[in-house]
């Protein structure tokens, strides 16, 4: 496939340092609040990659972690530890929050057909990875201590910005937002690797190091957690795009300097979910969370369905109208699924392959998912039988996760439910083999009978004879069988 890579800003086709092998990486959230649907939009597109890399036949190892210490209020560490936030505003443990969270989060993903990574390895378990890797990186001039604290030495490289699409001063926003300069820092950018002069007393996770008691700045586990599970070679390290800086770039810095090569090949960086006042963040308070969609009615996959409508690389903006809009065509697509008929014959092979070559073109263009969409439209209109329809439909969504025909399958017994429901008061009884789109026939030829409407119960006859099903009338209800 065709990747654009944030680290040389140009689409390149995809390799990987293991042939056939995908070391794979993924900032996990950070677990003192519900995901809202922005991160969860990063989350979606993420996963679609993944499924896409196993279609083509990867053997994909993805690894995330979960962040549950160190992770300050600004990327720049500044600020409160979010999780200790969590804590107080909730009145519990950090441990809590963290579990509580871990698990909100997983639920979300699962109704969002998200897949768990293969490894998902919360900070708070690896602390003494990160202490071996800070340890590392003094011994080899690159961290040094001071105030307390291990600082990384960004003078000590070649070169630090990476994801140089904006100039330095752009970038350098991270380190001066809501600055309280820290004196100890010998360059402006440099970054905390392990912090004991916490600037909270009550900091409550600590642990004990060579550097006093204290715990682990944020973009060290993430480096740790990765080398650990995905080995010295990354090939795709995935984040929103707000992790590009600083997050990515002192992960980048710390690792690089610990294995003395390069580290990771292709970054992958999700552009945000918007409102009408900006980005969606969990600091602003107000956001919209998985939950809060449900309890207006809209099926989570709506939502995953509108985000695969757009782009990765470019803003999306939600709104009720919008999501209305995606929540609309996916009600349609699921009914045309439905109105395929199982059994149809059998798949046309040659059919079959040409739209799957189609697929991986489309898709294997940078990930575009709005021609993946595309691509199921095109089967549906296909002058193909139903049998193949549904297979490849059935493929695709090895990669879109749209859940089609199994919606398509309970749309169908809902209706067939709603028919019998409906024809009930003259009570009448379908005896079959349990096939609610026949019973579905079967119930539209009585009423047709009922309303005197015998030429559209002849023709339905016909249909189900088409299909081989013998229909026979029995007082108060119709008796089906195979023949
Ligand atoms: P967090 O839980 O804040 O550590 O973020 C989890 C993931 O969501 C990270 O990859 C962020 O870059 C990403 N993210 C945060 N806000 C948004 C947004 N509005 N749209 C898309 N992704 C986001
Ligand atoms: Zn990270």
């Amino acid at each position: 496939m065709y990747l654009y890579n944030s680290a040389t800003h140009k689409k390149e086709e995809f390799k990987t340092h293991t042939p056939g092998r995908v070391e794979m990486y993924t900032c996990g959230p950070t677990v003192y609040h519900y995901a809202h649907i922005g991160n969860l939009r990063s989350y979606i597109m993420e996963d679609v990659l993944e499924k896409f890399l196993r279609y083509e036949g990867y053997d994909v190892n993805r690894v995330m972690n979960i962040t549950d210490v160190g992770h300050l209020a600004s990327d720049a560490d500044t600020g409160e530890d979010k999780m200790l936030k969590g804590a107080k505003r909730e009145n519990k443990s950090v441990m809590d929050i963290a579990r509580f969270y871990t698990d909100a989060f997983f639920d979300d993903c699962a109704k969002l057909n998200i897949k768990t990574p293969d490894v998902v390895q919360p900070a708070t378990g690896l602390i003494d990875e990160f202490i071996k890797v800070v340890s590392a990186l003094i011994g080899k001039g690159y961290a040094y201590v001071a105030g307390g604290n291990v600082y990384f030495d960004t003078s000590k490289l070649d070169h630090y910005y990476v994801f140089n699409d904006h100039d330095e001063e752009d970038l350098a926003v991270g380190v001066r937002e809501g600055v309280e300069e820290d004196q100890n820092k010998r360059n402006k950018n440099d970054f905390v690797l392990w912090f004991t002069k916490s600037k909270f007393e009550d900091q409550a996770l600590k642990w004990d190091s060579p550097w006093g008691v204290g715990y682990p700045g944020w973009h060290i586990e993430c480096s740790c957690i990765s080398m650990k599970f995905n080995g010295e070679y990354l090939d795709l390290h995935c984040g929103g795009v707000d992790n590009a800086f600083p997050h990515h770039t002192n992960e980048i810095a710390q690792s690089e300097a610990y294995l003395g090569h390069p580290w990771c090949s292709q970054w992958f960086h999700v552009h945000h979910l918007n409102t009408n006042s900006g980005k969606m963040s969990k600091s602003k308070g107000e956001f919209l969370t998985v939950s809060l969609l449900e309890e207006k009615g809209y099926d989570p996959l709506a939502y995953r369905f509108f985000c695969l409508q757009s782009h990765y690389r470019k803003g999306l903006v939600f709104s009720w109208e919008n999501l209305d809009n995606a929540a609309g065509a996916y009600q349609k697509l699921i009914k045309r699924v439905a109105a395929l008929r199982e059994g149809d014959g059998q798949a046309d092979e040659n059919a079959a392959a040409q739209f799957k070559e189609k697929f991986l073109t489309q898709v294997g263009s940078d990930l575009n998912t709005s021609m993946g969409v595309t691509c199921l439209y095109d089967v549906l209109k296909a002058p193909v039988n139903d049998a193949t329809k549904l297979a490849v439909l059935a493929d695709f969504d090895r990669v879109l996760s749209l859940s089609l025909l199994e919606k398509a399958a309970a749309l169908r017994e809902k209706e067939a439910a709603q028919a019998k429901a409906a024809a009930a008061p003259g009570g009448f009884t379908i005896q079959g083999e349990g096939d609610p789109a026949i019973d579905a026939l079967v119930l539209q030829r009585a009423q047709a009978k009922k309303a005197k409407d015998f030429a559209g119960a002849d023709r339905i006859r016909d249909e189900l004879k088409a299909q081989g099903i013998e229909v026979t009338d029995v007082p108060g209800g119709a008796v089906w069988k195979r023949v």
